[in-house]
Formats: structure tokens, C-alpha cells, sequence
């Protein structure tokens, strides 16, 4: 094998794969390497694909139990975890296993186990097959990615769970605490809440998923109320220990603990910069662990670029690998910047929520003036026939010039619909443009169109004249 590449890429995640594949397909000599036997991190093996996989059967779960509104009735789900486990886990081989074909196709060398810098050239990689090997680069980009934080005081325990014990679905607990009303917390206890647990969700903040626009998160709060045996706010846990066949949990303020099969913690995650040999290098942290770049994703080594969860938020997938070809680009020597107008966020419960570009909070907070147009689904024919009038889809939009700023919509297939959005945004189109493209009849995407026009007072299904 040889010890010599011109871009070496530490970490197979989204980020990792799609910046070793842009670069084969740039004609780059290019060297993988990642602990795991094909590509696909933390999202394809232990995030977003088996999360969705499973989301999907809590969906088809909740649509079964919701079809005796209208006259089809099914019994009760009969639910084989270990067949759900096995269709989950296939699913994640697939995928896997097609990007470790794509890897060969491209003539990418896949290298197994884990680097660590040695200096702005060169890397040891542990823990492969092949013992321990050297490679010296003229180029590297990091992607090592991000784990989840975990709570001080929580004891070593199976029963306490994290997004990533979580996902094995080893079995469905009674009673489950979540802690951490965010992305996960929340994706993951609808799934448990569909399979059969009573959950409870505790989140330290005022409001589910901080952050997000109070609007868009009410239609879904209301639902998970309904879902879980409650959802507690501003509630912190003060103690957890093992007690007989469960965990005893006292909250803050509280003077009796409360006993839960499990607890899943999910309480964010943080960049994974230790242990790859950094110090070695000039690279540089800042206090939160994230590795510190330029536009063109380049670190203070200029040998050494980084890309996704490692050099800060969004955590999401999608913003690592336009990151990770950006950070090729750069590497080519082409006049790129990762400078993106809007980078979509998704929550996959149900209902979905969506946003992209400005939220309306963020305006407040900025001080800038702009103006909202909502379109409530209770006015869209195709989320009626859905069974489904709890949706919203709003355009924050700048009262002057009418562009697109942001995007947000709540409900099922949220996920599909913000890509327009976040093509308006990127665009630079106006609300006119929006209003004034033809919308396919009868689907969810005519509520963009919609929220257009209510913009301009003149909306078919909503009369909302305007003031002005
Ligand atoms: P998060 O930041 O989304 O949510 C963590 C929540 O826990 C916050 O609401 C926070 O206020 C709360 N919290 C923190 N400490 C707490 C405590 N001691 N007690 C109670 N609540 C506490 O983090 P996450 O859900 O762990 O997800 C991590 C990241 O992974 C996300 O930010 C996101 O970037 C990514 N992710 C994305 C998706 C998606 O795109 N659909 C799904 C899952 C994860």
C-alpha cells in the first residue's frame, strides 16, 4: 500500500464521503479512511437514515389508528421489534454498502481505522486491519463529525439510552424519560410513543425545540401533548440512580424521585476534535471544541481543511456535504465560498417542521423590519383530504423590496416542501415570483403559492384583504 496520497479525508460521514467523492471526480488522487467497513457516519449508521426508518413505521402506526375517522379500521399494531430492527438494519446495509461500490467505482482507496495527525503532513491510522500505518498528504479534510453530550451524574447503565443506543431499539421500555426537547428528543420519542411507551419529554428551556418560530411549533407540541404521557418544560433532572428494574429520576425542585424503565438523553452533541492529533498541527479550537475556518473551509495549517459537525453549526448533514465540496473546490485552486443564503433545518416528526433563511425570530431579535405571510393549512384542499388542517406554511419577507427572506412550514411532508423555499431564498425571488408560478392542483405545495398571495392581499382560498 502505498503511504502517499494528495488529499486524504478523515471521516466517511455525509460531509467526509461527499468531499472524497467530488475530489475522484476531479481527477485528485484520493485516500478515505474511517473506523467503519463502508461509508456513511453517524447519519447513514447511526442517525438520520435509521431514525427516518423507523419514523416511518410511527407514521404508518399513527395513519392506521387515524383511518377509523374515516371509516377504515384496523386492529391494534402487532409489533415485532426485532423485525423492525432487521428492516431498519437493512436498509442502513444498502445504503452503506452502495457508497463502499461508489468508493471503488471512483477509485478512492478506503483505508479502515482511525487517524491521527502527526504533523501538516502526515497521519497514523490505528486500529485497521493492517495494524498501524503512515500516510503522508499533500492535502487533508477533516470530517471526524460529532457524538452526543452526555449528562454529569447519570449512571453507567443499558437503561440509560443516547441517540445512538436509542436507534438499536434493543426493546420498548414502559415508561421512558427524554431528556432534551430538541431534533432528537423529540424524533425519537415519537417513535418510542408509537411503538407503545408512555413517554415523558423534559426540556430545561420555556418551549420545545428553542430556536424555531413558536408558530410552527405549536401545531406539533399540541399533537406530541396528545402522543406523550406529558411534555414538561423548563424541568431539569437533578439525580438519577439505578433502582431494582429502573431508574429513579428527581427532577429539580422536586422532593420525590420518579422511577422510568429508561432515559434517553438527548441533550445536543459536540464536535468530535480530540484525539485526532490536532495539537500536532496549527490547527485551531475555540472554547466550544469546533475547529476554527475560513469560507473556504481552510484551517490556520493551510495543508488542512475541516468541514461539518467539526467546525460548527447547523449540525446537519446537508451543510457538510456542500461544505465538503466547497472545501474541494478550494483545495483545486477555484475561487469558492461556502457563503450559503439558506441552509434548510427539518424536524421528522409528525406533523414535520421546516424552516430555511430568516425565522421570524430572528428578525425581532436583528431589529429588522419584516413582514410575515401565513398560509394555515385548514385552507388547502389537499391537506384536508390528508386529514390533516393543522399545518402552516409562512414566508418572512422584506416589505420593501418583497424577496424571500425565510421560509417556515409545519406539517406532514414538510421536509419535501422547504426545498422551494430554500431555492426562492437562494434565488433571490420575490413573493410575486412565488405567487405568480403555477402550483400543481390539489397538493400541499399551493400553500407556498398561497402564502404568496396573502402577501399581496389577494389569496383564492383565505380572504385576507390588505390593510394597506
Ligand atoms: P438539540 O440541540 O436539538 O436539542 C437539545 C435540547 O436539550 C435543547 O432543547 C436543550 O435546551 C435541551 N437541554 C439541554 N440540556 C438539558 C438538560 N440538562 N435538561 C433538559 N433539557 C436540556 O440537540 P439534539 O436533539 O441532541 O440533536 C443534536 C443535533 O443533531 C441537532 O442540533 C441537530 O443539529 C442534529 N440532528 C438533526 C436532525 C435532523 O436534521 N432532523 C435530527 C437529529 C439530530
Amino acid at each position: 500500500m502505498a503511504d502517499k496520497t494528495q488529499l486524504v479525508v478523515v471521516g466517511a460521514g455525509p460531509g467526509g464521503y461527499a468531499a472524497a467523492f467530488h475530489a475522484a471526480d476531479r481527477g485528485l488522487e484520493v485516500t478515505l479512511v474511517d473506523p467503519e467497513a463502508n461509508p456513511g457516519g453517524v447519519c447513514l449508521y447511526r442517525g438520520c437514515i435509521p431514525s427516518k426508518a423507523l419514523l416511518h413505521a410511527a407514521k404508518v402506526i399513527h395513519e392506521a389508528r387515524a383511518a377509523a375517522d374515516f371509516g377504515v379500521r384496523f386492529g391494534d399494531p402487532a409489533i415485532d421489534v426485532g423485525r423492525l430492527r432487521a428492516w431498519k438494519d437493512g436498509v442502513v446495509g444498502k445504503l452503506t454498502g452502495g457508497l463502499g461500490q461508489l468508493t471503488r467505482q471512483r477509485k478512492v482507496r478506503y483505508v479502515r481505522g482511525r487517524a491521527r495527525l502527526l504533523d501538516r503532513s502526515t497521519l497514523a491510522i490505528e486500529g485497521g486491519a493492517d495494524g498501524t500505518m503512515q500516510l503522508a498528504f499533500d492535502h487533508a479534510i477533516l470530517a471526524t463529525g460529532s457524538r452526543p453530550v452526555a449528562l454529569p451524574g447519570f449512571p453507567q447503565s443499558p437503561r440509560v439510552l443516547d441517540a445512538t443506543s436509542a436507534l438499536d431499539v434493543e426493546n420498548v421500555p414502559g415508561r421512558l424519560l427524554v431528556v432534551g426537547g430538541g431534533y432528537i428528543g423529540l424524533e425519537l420519542g415519537s417513535v418510542y410513543a408509537a411503538l407503545g411507551s408512555r413517554v415523558i419529554v423534559v426540556e430545561m428551556l420555556p418551549g420545545l425545540l428553542p430556536g424555531v418560530d413558536r408558530d410552527l411549533v405549536r401545531p406539533l407540541a399540541k399533537r406530541l401533548e396528545a402522543e406523550c404521557e406529558s411534555i414538561r418544560l423548563e424541568t431539569r433532572v437533578a439525580t438519577v440512580e439505578e433502582r431494582g428494574a429502573g431508574l429513579a429520576v428527581r427532577f429539580d425542585g422536586a422532593a420525590e424521585p420518579e422511577v422510568f424503565d429508561s432515559v434517553l438523553v438527548a441533550v445536543g452533541r459536540k464536535p468530535d476534535s480530540e484525539g485526532i492529533g490536532l495539537e500536532a498541527t496549527r490547527v485551531r479550537i475555540d472554547e466550544r471544541g469546533f475547529v476554527a475556518v475560513d469560507a473556504q473551509l481552510r484551517t490556520a495549517e493551510p495543508s488542512i481543511s475541516a468541514i461539518g459537525d467539526l467546525v460548527g453549526q447547523p449540525m446537519l448533514a446537508h451543510k457538510a456535504s456542500h461544505e465538503g465540496r466547497t472545501a474541494v473546490e478550494a483545495i483545486a485552486g477555484h475561487k469558492v465560498a461556502f457563503e450559503p443564503a439558506a441552509i434548510p433545518a427539518v424536524v421528522f416528526t409528525d406533523p414535520e417542521i421546516a424552516w430555511c433563511g430568516l425565522t421570524e425570530d430572528e428578525a425581532k431579535s436583528q431589529g429588522r423590519a419584516v413582514e410575515v405571510a401565513r398560509f394555515p393549512w385548514a385552507a388547502s384542499g389537499r391537506a384536508l383530504t390528508l386529514g390533516r388542517d393543522d399545518g402552516l406554511t409562512k414566508l418572512v419577507l422584506d416589505p420593501e423590496t418583497e424577496r424571500v427572506l425565510g421560509v417556515g412550514i409545519v406539517g406532514p411532508g414538510a421536509g419535501e416542501l422547504i426545498a422551494e423555499g430554500v431555492l426562492a431564498v437562494e434565488m433571490g425571488a420575490t413573493a410575486r415570483d412565488l405567487a405568480l408560478t403555477i402550483h400543481p392542483h390539489p397538493t400541499l405545495s399551493e400553500t407556498v403559492m398561497e402564502a404568496a398571495e396573502v402577501f399581496f392581499g389577494h389569496s383564492t382560498h383565505l380572504f385576507r384583504p390588505k390593510r394597506r
